[in-house]
């Protein structure tokens, strides 16, 4: 058991290693800019539409996304959501 969690503890931190060099290479290849916002479905690095499979996957809130154009992290916010559904973009059920 005490050794599972140490596998899984060193798995983890492997993990944000990994997730911290590819910031970091993203960020100096991006001019700074690692992580955008994907607004209404376009991407604020690129100015590329995303697809809406990606969209839903950052809506969830799983697991991080990156843009398929040019490698950024997207990231959603919950109020875009809100505004598209009361311009009338989509029937909401409370
Ligand atoms: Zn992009």
């Amino acid at each position: 058991m005490a050794e599972y969690e140490r596998r899984k503890a060193a798995l983890s931190e492997g993990m944000d290693r990994t997730l911290m060099r590819r910031y970091e290479g993203l960020r100096k290849l991006k001019a700074g800019v690692a992580i955008v916002k994907a607004d209404g479905g376009v991407c604020q690095g690129c100015n590329m539409s995303v697809a809406p499979r990606i969209i839903n996957t950052l809506q969830r809130n799983e697991e991080l996304v990156f843009c398929s154009n040019c490698q950024r992290i997207l990231y959603w916010e919950g109020e875009a959501r809100v505004n598209r559904a009361a311009a009338g973009g989509e029937a909401v059920t409370p």
